[in-house]
């Protein structure tokens, strides 16, 4: 399966929650979940007035749905996380949500360089990013403790780098990650625990799913 090229408004909408793909907007009131919170499509109006039983396999689908879109990965990469989170040690789900935060793309997004997570895959694969001084323009990089993530020199003469400082500075980073706004950098100072997930997901379900 591709990437998601469609509106990603009708993600959240589908999900049935907000998923905050679209950075301020998310947090405005043109946000399309706020003025129509019932699925997209013709009868979506409909499908929030009727009652119907939900069954295991569909919560479980739409956990591992939600999770996907929240990272922006696909279908094919987030089943080699799941796999490669099934041989690790340890709980397969906590393994597999922190393989999805150690993510460049998230991470850039997490120091507050980055409007959303697809910004800030852009930006990653635009090259503005150097990670242990080594340009680097792949999202998908896992980082491990230690590493330090910088906007490269030359992109720091950009317009969207030089504001980045007074914008990033009402963003909090998570206490996994150190940041230095005035120099744009950003270090990994212990790895992601499931409890440094913020977003409300369930685990389990998505473990379910892809046990079945
Ligand atoms: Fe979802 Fe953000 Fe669009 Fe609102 S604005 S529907 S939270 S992506």
């Amino acid at each position: 399966m591709s990437k998601y090229t469609g509106p990603v408004c009708k993600l959240c909408r589908r999900e049935g929650e907000k998923l905050f793909l679209k950075g301020e907007r998310c947090f405005s009131p043109k946000c399309a979940f706020e003025r129509r919170s019932y699925p997209p499509g013709e009868h979506g109006r409909e499908a929030q007035f009727r009652r119907r039983r939900v069954s295991d396999y569909h919560r479980q689908l739409r956990e591992k749905q939600k999770t996907k879109r929240i990272y922006g990965v696909t279908e094919r990469q987030f089943r080699r996380y799941y796999r490669s989170a099934l041989q690790k040690r340890g709980l397969t789900g906590a393994n597999l949500l922190q393989m999805l935060e150690r993510r460049l793309d998230n991470v850039v997004y997490r120091l507050g360089f980055a409007e959303s997570r697809s910004h800030a895959r852009l930006l990653v694969t635009h090259g503005h990013f150097n990670v242990n001084g080594r340009r680097t323009d792949v999202p998908s990089m896992l980082v491990h403790e230690g590493d330090n993530i910088e906007v490269r020199e030359g992109s720091l003469k950009r317009t969207y780098f030089k504001g980045l400082p007074e914008i990033a500075e009402g963003k909090t980073a998570p206490h996994w990650l150190d940041r230095d706004l005035k120099t744009l950098n950003g270090r990994v100072l212990q790895l992601p625990e499931r409890r440094d997930v913020e977003a409300t997901l369930n685990e389990q379900l998505i473990i379910e799913y892809y046990s079945r």
